[in-house]
């Protein structure tokens, strides 16, 4: 099967090359991914993950249920958007409880989580529904589950899912919360999601530009306390990202008028924040 892989990753790779076009290249390894890790395996992939992330990285979530629930009505409609471009994804919505980390992630299979610090770090519903419309938008795009098979071979993917590879799934675990290189998503998949997260955003009526806000603030922040914002080491807010953003915004004329700062505030609150 790995033959076969490399073969088909070959041709997708000259025809990438060819043309030149990081879309078209996208949307066959989004064919070969589809191919070669099942829906189910992408279950049993997230499911090994989350055991390794409770087991291994002992992350604690939130036990407030007032916090939890709000997490999940901001994530609902958003969800329910990019069920509409991936169907049958079971998403699974979990709040780390982590104040001093800012950070959020998706694994294969639907499962989206979010630390408190990335909630602290937030001034309005919008910028925390803008980040959860990116994350799903990586599950959509089955940029995440590629994301390993690239890192550790379909193979190693396969026996994570089933529970044979328990290291292995202990590594993406370890990765993941250290905000590592190793399974940062290139910059086609990050434009793809963020593309996604705005249009999600959007359908959930939410003030889409909520993405671009929340990036420039954390840049604005990142030299006080460099390292606490691990979701900025895997997602570099460059220029020429916020301004590709603003030109799909304006280009598919997405709004919403919905930001939420008066919901988020006490909710910040809750945890600590002021
Ligand atoms: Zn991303």
């Amino acid at each position: 099967m790995r033959r076969i892989l490399s073969m088909v990753l070959g041709f997708t790779l000259a025809a990438g090359l060819s043309t030149g076009c990081a879309k078209q290249r996208i949307a066959a390894e989004k064919a070969i991914a589809q191919t070669f890790i099942s829906d189910e395996q992408e279950e049993q992939l997230g499911r090994q993950v989350k055991l390794e992330l409770e087991q291994k990285e002992k992350i604690q979530y939130v036990q407030d249920q007032v916090v939890v629930d709000y997490v999940n009505k901001v994530a609902t409609p958003i969800l329910q958007a990019a069920n509409n471009d991936r169907r049958g994804v079971k998403w699974k919505v979990h709040v780390i409880n982590d104040p001093k980390t800012v950070n959020a992630f998706a694994t294969p299979g639907g499962y989206l989580y979010v630390y408190t610090g990335l909630i602290l770090a937030a001034d309005n519903e919008a910028e925390l529904a803008g980040v959860l419309a990116h994350e799903a938008g990586h599950v959509v795009g089955r940029h995440s589950a590629r994301v390993m098979v690239n890192a550790y071979g379909i193979q190693a993917v396969s026996e994570a899912a089933l529970g044979k590879n328990p290291g292995m799934a202990g590594q993406i675990a370890t990765q993941l919360v250290g905000g590592g290189a190793m399974l940062a998503h290139g910059r086609s998949e990050e434009t793809e999601a963020d593309e996604y997260g705005a249009r999600y955003s959007t359908i959930a009526r939410y003030d889409p530009r909520g993405l671009i806000t929340f990036f420039q603030k954390l840049q604005a922040k990142e030299g006080n306390t460099p390292g606490v914002f691990k979701w900025l080491s895997t997602h570099p807010p460059s220029g020429e990202r916020i301004q590709h953003l603003e030109g799909y915004i304006t280009q598919r004329q997405l709004s919403g008028t919905e930001v939420g700062a008066e919901r988020l505030a006490p909710i910040k609150q809750r945890l600590g924040g002021r």
